[in-house]
């Protein structure tokens, strides 16, 4: 599709959201689109009652004030009910394809957002401030957005493009250290996936990263939003298999979310983190990359405070019964699931001859 600025700023949402806002709208009128007239703002409560005067504040000194349309923190906002009241709030509020709709929050307001702004008159223009690390280094660049169904996640979704980013490193202060923590398991991502030297600085400052220290938090949004974006660039759409090595340890991680219900017991980020220890072991077992590389893996995740085994996770159920999760996956081919696995720390590759049977017995053993 298009590209779109990642503003990546100490400040620029909190001290002077309008400022970069109206550099935004200025090359946006510059391109010979309309004047954006309204600022529809989502959020949920919490992000709703933490931002709200910043946002407000910065934005008036540029004449606007948003009109907010806030919901209920979690999952539950992803639906078909939400979604039709959003898209009917916007309707009322005149909101032309020009308008920019601002989504503030973690990544269930923006994929709803996203979601509301790809259906709405065929495609609205919209602008994502990420508000937890998970949002900020992933869901909020690639444009992918999704609500949920009775069916299972995300299965009711649409590619749409955010018109631009703005991520600032402070609004994650407030974030609750569980929430830290879970976006920070999509960090080591980037880091095992593709960037062995990523991993070596996330080995020495991850502490720093979870601590919020400035430079350290900003050095590691930045080296994942650029890896993303480049994995993205070169497959918007999923259909190379190139942006599939953004789901390392993610089948293993979608097995274990569903096993206990995708329920606040196992966070997305927890189960990922778990899931890329299983992913490294599973590669080690096959021979693809040493015992002592796995063990890497594994430390960076315990060292994190994110679950590195199964077995802390307290789930009773079978290998088989968790590899049972998969065989509905959508990319099943026969008896083979295309599988995520490392040829080393920072060398991800898609498996194509995994057979479920193996994994259920690998699983086993790691119960
Ligand atoms: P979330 O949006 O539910 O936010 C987590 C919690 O943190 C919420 O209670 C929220 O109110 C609170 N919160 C947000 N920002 C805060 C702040 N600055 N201070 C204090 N509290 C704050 O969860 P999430 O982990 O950001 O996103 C998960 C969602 O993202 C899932 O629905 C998942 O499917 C989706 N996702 C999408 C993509 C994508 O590419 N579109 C990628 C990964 C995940
Ligand atoms: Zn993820």
């Amino acid at each position: 599709g298009r590209s779109y600025d990642v503003t990546i700023k100490r400040g620029c949402v909190l001290d002077d959201f309008a400022h970069g806002a109206s550099e935004y709208f200025e090359s946006y009128r510059a391109k010979g689109a309309v004047k954006a007239r309204k600022v529809p703002v989502v959020a949920d409560t919490n992000t709703h009652l933490i931002f709200k005067a910043a946002l407000e504040q910065s934005l008036a000194s540029e004449g606007l004030a948003p009109d907010w349309f806030v919901v209920e923190p979690g999952e539950g906002a992803k639906s078909w009910a939400v979604l039709e009241q959003l898209t009917d709030w916007l309707l009322e509020l005149g909101i032309t394809r020009s308008d920019h709709v601002i989504a503030l929050g973690g990544g269930v307001v923006g994929d709803l957002t996203g979601f509301a702004c790809a259906v709405l008159k065929r495609g609205c223009e919209f602008i994502q401030i990420p508000t937890t690390l998970l949002a900020q280094v992933d869901s909020s660049v690639g444009g992918k957005t999704a609500i949920n169904t009775r069916a299972g996640k995300n299965l009711i979704g649409a590619f749409h493009q955010p018109a631009a980013v703005f991520i600032d490193p402070m609004v994650l202060d407030t974030l609750p250290d569980r929430e830290m923590r879970a976006g920070y398991a999509e960090v080591i991502k980037y880091a095992l996936l593709g960037d062995a030297v990523f991993f070596d600085w996330l080995s020495d400052n991850g502490t720093k990263v979870l601590a919020r220290e400035p430079d350290a938090l900003a050095h590691a949004i930045a080296t994942s939003i650029r890896a993303k974006a480049a994995i993205v660039a070169e497959d918007e759409r999923e259909t190379t298999g190139v942006r599939a090595l953004l789901n390392l340890g993610h089948t293993f991680g979608h097995a274990l979310e569903a096993e206990t219900g995708f329920s606040d017991r196992l966070l997305h980020g927890e189960a990922v983190a778990t899931g890329m220890v299983l992913a490294a072991q599973y590669s080690a077992r096959r021979g693809d990359i040493s015992q002592e590389d796995a063990k890497r893996a594994s430390t960076a995740i315990g060292d994190a405070g994110l679950p590195a085994n199964v077995a802390s996770l307290g789930i009773t159920c079978s290998g088989s019964a968790l590899a049972d999760h998969m065989r509905h996956d959508k990319k099943m081919e026969g008896g083979t699931l295309p599988f995520l696995l490392l040829k080393g720390i920072g060398q991800a590759y898609l498996a194509r001859d995994v057979e479920l049977a193996d994994i259920a017995e690998f699983l086993g053993e790691q119960l």
